[in-house]
């Protein structure tokens, strides 16, 4: 099989987990010629499922800060907007993450699913049907608790109050309506209440830098009040997290953001070390994990809506719900999250 056929006939597997119906109208967003094999594919494979398809491409987005989300393509194009509207799916391959016409397109109904990793990435940790219940276990779980608490042996000890807002699920696949959705992810995250995180993250050697794209080689400490970031600590990759932060010239950069665990046992923590041209959802997605993250909550409802975003991944947490251990020293400890051919029968 060429490598073409191969993606057709994953994305269309994909599709079919997005519930794509014949009677459905799907999106392909582009820009320029960045991921155009996806596009061809995605459009292949739903005229395979016999579901309408159209592709729009749109001019590259005025350029932000480097790496800073909100600002894409689709800002202020209204008629592109207005469009995608109309389709029931979105594929969305140019990253609106973070932007307000990506929320007004799933308040609209539209379903959408970020497609951004390399093709390997995506076939290693492609999603499982089974990958749905266990990140809704995770995500009923943290809907359901009042604080939450991480620590390692690096010294962290931090804890968030929680209820304000609703939870970050990513399984993998868009299959509601209104949901938004990344290929491949695999974890569930909630956002503390306003102010309402205190303590300090000691960040380990060998954890992970987003969007940097690297593991720190020292520790960094940022010590926490009041859900804000007071201070950084370390040596060479505190002062350029402090530099890049502080480009942004925005208070709210320093905001903590969502807190998590990741569920996807295919993701794997040293693929940066062969290829850091990627989005990083191995990391993020990374099976035991915490995803500590700084900057905005306007994903989930608040009103943050900083560009300056760091997604954090950290190795060998132990993360408390309530008080009730829920990940130990890096390992999921509850039954229901664990990887469905390791569960025990019941
Ligand atoms: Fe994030």
């Amino acid at each position: 099989m060429s490598v073409q056929d191969e993606m057709i006939s994953l994305f269309k597997k994909e599709l079919e987990l997005c519930k794509l119906k014949p009677n459905e109208t799907v999106a392909v967003l582009t820009s320029g010629e960045i991921r155009a094999d996806y596009a061809k594919a995605f459009l292949a494979a739903a005229s395979q499922i016999g579901a309408n398809a159209f592709e729009l491409k749109l001019p590259q987005a005025a350029r932000g800060n480097e790496g800073s989300f909100g600002i894409t393509p689709l800002t202020d194009n209204r008629v592109a907007v207005e469009c995608l509207k109309k389709a029931d799916l979105v594929i969305d391959l140019v990253l609106l993450l973070f932007s307000k016409e990506q929320l007004e397109l799933q308040e609209a109904g539209v379903r959408i699913l970020m497609v951004v990793e390399p093709f390997d990435v995506i076939q290693r940790m492609f999603p499982k049907e089974s990958d749905k219940k266990r990140v809704l276990f995770a995500t009923d779980l943290l809907k359901n608790a009042k604080e939450l608490r991480v620590t390692n042996q690096a010294g962290t000890d931090v804890t968030y109050q929680l209820g304000q807002y609703p939870i970050l699920t990513e399984y993998g696949f868009a299959d509601e309506p209104g949901r938004w959705d990344h290929l491949p992810s695999c974890f569930a995250a909630a956002t503390s209440n306003d102010g309402g995180v205190e303590g300090v993250v000691v960040m380990d050697k060998g954890d992970i830098l987003f969007p940097f794209n690297r593991y720190l080689q020292e520790q960094v400490t940022f010590t926490i009040k009041d859900g804000f970031v007071t201070n950084i600590d370390g040596g060479f990759e505190a002062m350029l997290i402090k530099d890049y932060m502080e480009s942004f010239n925005d208070s709210r950069a320093y905001a903590i953001s969502h807190i998590g665990w990741g569920l996807n046992e295919r993701a794997q923590w040293h693929s940066l070390a062969f290829d850091d041209q990627v989005f990083g959802m191995d990391g993020r997605a990374f099976y035991g994990n915490v995803l500590f993250s700084l900057g905005p909550n306007s994903e989930l409802g608040g009103s943050n809506d900083t560009p300056c975003h760091l997604d954090l991944p950290m190795k060998n947490c132990s993360l408390y719900l309530d008080g009730r251990l829920i990940v130990k020293d890096g390992d999921v400890v509850i039954e229901e999250m664990k990887p469905i051919d390791s569960q025990l029968t019941r």
